[in-house]
């Protein structure tokens, strides 16, 4: 059958596919260390799933309004009008099916074809295909790592045209961990605002910023730019709800409007036993979110020192998130040209599932996911640290 030309603009996700090799390489008796997925290894919160437990005894289990129910839409504007001295209601927030959901809705409803979409690299892997998907172009400004893979704002000024739409900002920084400084932030903001140019806000690891850094929002410092930005966030990550499919967007009534009517004809609601599940997490007791920030942290330290160790790694000290994106270009050559065959090879004669650097539009890096525990990381980190040793010899 002769396929849509939209779907060959895009490929499957490779953290996705990545994570699906691991997991049959698993299935298949092979003791992998997995390292691909960018997934929270924690249970739910107990309050949590008792929610959702308590939703599905109480028969809550039947469609709701398409954006969601308008008690957890009032409970994430006040969560941010507490935490920003906003002012957003419920009619500036959808519910989505994910965080992915939310930016898919978001690109979808504001950009058309021809439409330019600036992404700093590295990127999170979604983001350009979804563009792609709406018709738009992905405009890569890449960073640099001896930079702390900060987005100079001369060089988004630079990739500026009349066709530019949006700018995506992801901090913290999947894949780098790096954190958006205030004052960045602060000159990008100016620059979209003299450009007529919306900023997307991609925050879904707000919870994990780690001391001496702090997130910034640019709907916080930024009033000013309260008016061109679209947040992006999700309960996947700072509850470890992943399979619960339920993330947010904010900003201008009129845009999560439209949102809303594409998702009223897509997907409808996010599962309604997520949404009271939700009211829990935003609501309920936050010792779990803190118990988890901790352990990340302990295995960032972890992490950081098993990197240290490796010949010819280089990695930054990721500021937030649970990544790292270590530089492997010391062991490229003829036998390993780039990161896929270096990634593959990790996987097949180590068994370790990574993803190559390019997949975030970065060369020469690989991303590792440090949420699992230190037992996986240690003998994960052993494998490498030999697999790079035996190709020193
Ligand atoms: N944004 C970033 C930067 C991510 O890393 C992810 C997930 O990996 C998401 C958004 C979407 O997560 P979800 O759809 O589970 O909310």
């Amino acid at each position: 059958m002769k396929l849509a030309g939209r779907i060959h603009k895009i490929t499957e996700s490779p953290t996705i596919a990545m994570s699906s090799k691991a997991a049959a390489m698993k299935a298949a008796g092979i003791d992998v260390i997995d390292f691909s997925a960018g997934e929270p290894d924690f249970p739910t919160p107990e309050n949590v799933k008792a929610k959702g437990m308590e939703a599905i005894r109480n028969n809550f289990t039947k469609y709701t309004p398409s954006a969601g129910i308008r008690k957890l839409r009032e409970g994430v504007a006040a969560r941010y009008n507490k935490k920003y001295g906003t002012s957003f209601g419920p009619a500036e927030v959808i519910l989505c099916n994910g965080g992915k959901q939310a930016l898919f809705n978001l690109i979808f409803c504001m950009i058309q074809e021809g439409d330019e979409v600036i992404i700093p690299s590295p990127y999170w892997v979604t983001f350009p295909d979804q563009v792609r998907l709406a018709g738009g172009t992905p405009v890569l400004v890449p960073t640099r790592q001896d930079e702390n893979f900060q987005v100079r704002v001369e060089e988004v000024e630079s990739a500026i045209t009349p066709a530019t739409r949006i700018l995506i900002l992801n901090s913290p920084n999947n894949p780098s961990g790096a954190v958006l400084p205030r004052e960045v932030l602060g000159n990008l903001v100016q620059l979209c605002m003299k450009h007529d140019i919306k900023i997307i806000f991609d925050e879904c690891y707000d919870c994990f910023v780690f001391s001496p850094y702090q997130h910034t929002s640019p709907i916080h410092f930024f009033p000013e730019a309260r008016g061109i930005t679209y947040i992006v966030n999700t309960f996947s990550k700072a509850y470890s709800m992943t399979g619960w499919r339920l993330g947010f967007a904010i900003g201008s009534a009129e845009v999560i409007e439209a949102c809303d009517k594409l998702q009223s004809h897509t997907t409808s609601n996010p599962s309604s036993i997520s949404q009271m599940a939700g009211l829990e997490a935003l609501d309920g007791d936050q010792h779990s979110v803190d118990l988890m920030f901790a352990e990340y942290d302990r295995r960032r330290k972890f992490i950081m020192e098993a990197l240290a160790a490796m010949p010819g790694i280089r990695c930054n000290e990721p500021q937030g998130a649970f990544y790292v994106f270590p530089d492997v270009t010391a062991h490229l050559d003829s036998h390993i040209p780039d990161s896929v065959t270096f990634c593959r090879k990790l996987l097949e004669e180590c068994h370790v599932g990574t993803v190559p650097g390019s997949a975030f539009g970065v060369e020469g890096h690989f991303r590792i996911s440090y949420a699992t525990s230190i037992e996986n990381l240690r003998e994960g980190c052993r494998r490498i640290h030999d697999f790079l040793a035996h190709r020193h010899r």
